[in-house]
């Protein structure tokens, strides 16, 4: 088991944004969370990657606790993640903002920049040609030296999952990927999903799209309401009547 949420409930001064919420994911696995607006399913997110800790419950990734573990910790761990919004440096090209992604900033990162420490040529040339595999692995390495913000909706969120790659993670975290995808770029969008899988990185992906989730995911965990409502095996999940109820409401 590479991940497991135990318990987990978060309070947000008297809102109850989750509550005993229990769920694992295996290495290799991609696991889909799915939920209507507001399920609680980006503060999910929030806690797997350090910004906040849980009301209650326990996060362990492989056997380390990630409660009370600081973000860039959790990160040094081998887990990286996209956000709902892009969060491209629009003014830099695409080459630059993945060499972003593969320096996290520590105080020894920024002195031995100040510095110009020896072997530091060695190391642009190593930090240069893993970026452009992973423009590649993505499919941009024709615009690696374009602006991201003159990139096409699809080519920017591809160019993100690229970035949070920089750092070789175990456990990469999706949030929503392919919201405002045309059909054929969700199609590339899984196609690349499930090549990050298949050399090694499991999956855990925030969606709406349903087609997109079901097709993908070995496992999908619905929650509604910040509880934790049907796991399955995407049939299961499409065909359970507290998940059609939650996406479609009462009649
Ligand atoms: P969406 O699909 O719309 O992104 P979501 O399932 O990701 O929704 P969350 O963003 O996790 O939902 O929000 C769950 C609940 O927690 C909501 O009621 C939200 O208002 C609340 N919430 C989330 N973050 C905070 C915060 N920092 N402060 C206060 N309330 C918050």
């Amino acid at each position: 088991m590479l991940l497991e949420l135990k318990q987990i409930g978060k309070t947000f001064g008297g809102i109850k944004a989750l509550t005993d919420v229990n769920f694992t994911l295996d290495e290799g696995q991609i696991l889909g969370l799915i939920g209507p607006n507001g399920a609680g399913k980006t503060t999910i997110f929030n806690m797997i990657t350090g910004i906040f800790a849980p009301t209650t419950g326990s996060i362990t990734f492989g056997r380390t606790n990630l409660v009370q573990m600081a973000p860039h910790k959790i990160t040094g761990l081998g887990i990286a993640r996209t956000f709902q919004n892009i969060r491209l440096f629009g003014h830099m090209s695409a080459l630059e903002n993945v060499k972003v992604g593969m320096h996290p900033v520590t105080a020894s990162g920024f002195w031995s920049s100040l510095l110009r420490l020896p072997g530091q040529k060695r190391e642009e040339a190593r930090v240069l040609e893993r970026a452009l595999q992973l423009l590649e692995f993505v499919g941009l390495a024709e615009f690696a030296d374009v602006r991201s913000d003159s990139l096409a909706y699809g080519q920017q969120r591809r160019l993100e999952i690229a970035r949070a790659l920089a750092t070789s993670p175990k456990l990469l975290l999706l949030d929503e990927p392919a919201a405002g995808m045309i059909e054929a770029e969700t199609q590339d969008l899984m196609e690349l999903i499930r090549k990050i899988r298949d050399q090694g990185t499991t999956v855990l992906l925030v969606e709406h799209d349903m087609p997109l989730v079901m097709n993908l995911c070995d496992k999908v965990v619905c929650i509604n309401f910040g509880v934790k409502i049907a796991e399955g095996e995407p049939s299961e999940i499409q065909n359970h009547p507290d998940v059609i109820e939650a996406y479609l409401g009462k009649e």
